[in-house]
């Protein structure tokens, strides 16, 4: 049998190599680093953590990304296991000493008899005579190689910055001050004249909104991302506040051809528009408010936008240099090049954020390419899991309306809950007394987290 290649030695790569390796067949992993380095990376360990050591919080009953450690540890994944043997002390964190956790992937890696590992560059996409191939080439995909993708993808198929709105769980938004309704009531295709909610604001609320806004604390761009892509027409929110008071009122936030369904004779003097994000409906996003706002001003100055008071935030908004695909409309379900199937891709490239969602998305692309080598195919595990929500996420469960959300809406993101399905039934008070708030959302998470890791169990013993 050829082996299996896989690009890119970092998170999402070292797990799917390892993967593939465990399944008994051979696999060749090709890094770049040291021949060639990246503006993030400074060692040329394998699975090296570019910036935090931390994958964020280790409690598989409460949290969605501890849902996801669970999950892969039960997949047996070797980065969860390098981590877990090199952990330090984070309270409910999963923080790493990073050198002792990059050395245990790498020599797992080294010392597997199915391994190959070549330092070197890969410019091109490998043709399908070389059999099936994997791309976890990251954020920071060498120039060369980029251009190889976009030739292979098209123009508007990769991004070289994200631009990311904040996103809301539903549920958290006040319908009593908030409306359904698309401006002048359009019915786009697929859309019901009602497909964004409207958060209304009077002067003084508009006023106080854009002082907070230019006064709110912001992130700086690295060195090496200063080249930013305003050029783009995603200008973050507060830089067009910035331009001027009436700026906002005349875009983003235009009252125009709206009418408050609590008040319909009081004229709103400005409108935040969210726009329905997963097909679930569970997840709405807040349409062009790309912002370079720190997350705890973000949460402050977004709460105070009426409807929003008791928000909680799936994702906070940023903007950052990275490289990733238009992945629901170019990779299929097994995370295949639908135009190339011999190339799969991994990482942060397809479009998950994160250390640990990348882990996760090698892992399963490793498991895909594997069964299909060994002729057995494998369907992904059921979106009720974090794993299966992820790659939901990336290869179908994203709505992309022609409404003006354009080809690009697609954003990453982090595993969340609002990601997976809700609940068929609520759970029910212990004592029989009514839940509510807090207790209802930390009860509904504890449900769906077992749910996820039992559904997870049940699929990966078929695999
Ligand atoms: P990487 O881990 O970057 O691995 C890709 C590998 O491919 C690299 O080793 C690279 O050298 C190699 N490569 C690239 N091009 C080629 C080529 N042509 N040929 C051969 N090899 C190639 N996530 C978090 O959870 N927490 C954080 O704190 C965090 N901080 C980040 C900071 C920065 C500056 C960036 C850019 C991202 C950060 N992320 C963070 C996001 C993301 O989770 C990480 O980038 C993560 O490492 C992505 O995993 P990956 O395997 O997809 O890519």
């Amino acid at each position: 049998k050829q082996p299996i290649h896989v690009v890119g030695g970092g998170l999402a790569g070292s797990e799917a190599a390892w993967q593939i390796a465990e399944k008994g067949l051979k696999v060749v992993l090709h890094e770049m680093r040291p021949t060639r380095e990246t503006d993030a990376h400074k060692t040329d360990g394998l699975a090296e953590l570019v910036c935090s050591n931390s994958f964020r919080s280790d409690d598989a009953e409460n949290n969605a990304v501890g849902l996801l450690h669970a999950e892969l540890r039960a997949a047996g994944s070797l980065i969860m296991k390098s981590a877990d043997a090199n952990k330090v002390p984070a309270g409910g964190a999963l923080a790493v000493d990073r050198d002792g956790f990059s050395e245990a992937v790498q020599a797992a890696l080294e010392g597997h008899e199915n391994v190959e590992i070549i330092r070197e560059e890969v410019t091109e996409i490998p043709s399908a005579d070389i059999g099936q191939v994997i791309l976890a080439t990251g954020p920071l995909t060498s120039p060369a190689l980029s251009e190889q993708i976009l030739k292979a993808t098209g123009e508007d198929s990769l991004a070289f910055f994200d631009a990311i709105a904040p996103i809301i769980h539903t549920e958290s938004i006040n319908m009593d001050k908030a409306w359904y309704q698309s401006r002048y009531d359009k019915v786009g295709p697929g859309g019901t004249g009602k497909d964004y909610i409207n958060c209304p604001m009077d002067k003084e609320q508009y006023e106080a909104f854009i002082d907070a806004l230019i006064g709110g604390e912001k992130t700086s761009f690295k060195e090496w991302e200063e080249n930013t892509p305003y050029f783009d027409g995603c200008l973050p929110i507060e830089v067009m506040a910035e331009r001027g008071r009436e700026t906002l009122r005349h875009g983003p936030m235009k009252p125009m051809g709206l009418t408050n369904a609590h008040q319909p004779d009081i004229k709103a003097y400005a409108v935040v528009q969210l726009r329905q994000d997963n097909a679930l409906g569970t997840l709405y996003n807040m349409v062009g408010f790309q912002t370079k706002l720190k997350y705890g001003a973000q949460s402050d100055i977004f709460r105070m936008i009426p409807g929003l008071e008791d928000a909680q935030f799936a994702r906070l908004g940023g903007l950052h240099r990275n490289t990733f695909l238009n992945s629901p409309r170019l990779l299929d379900e097994q995370m295949r090049l639908k135009a190339l199937p011999h190339v799969r891709f991994a990482g942060q490239i397809t479009g998950c954020e994160g250390y640990v969602e990348s882990t996760a998305v090698g892992c399963l692309t490793g498991l895909f390419a594997a069964h299909q080598a060994l002729g057995t195919d494998i369907a992904p595990p059921p979106v009720t899991t974090a794993c299966g929500a992820i790659i939901n996420h990336i290869t179908g469960g994203h709505i992309d309306r022609e409404d003006g959300s354009g080809p690009r809406s697609f954003q990453p993101m982090n595993i969340n809950f609002g990601l997976l399905p809700p609940l068929d039934e609520m759970p029910k008070h212990p004592e029989g007394k009514r839940l509510r708030g807090k207790e209802k959302t930390r009860l509904k998470k504890q449900v769906m987290a077992k749910r996820g890791l039992d559904d997870f169990k049940a699929w990966v013993a078929t695999v």
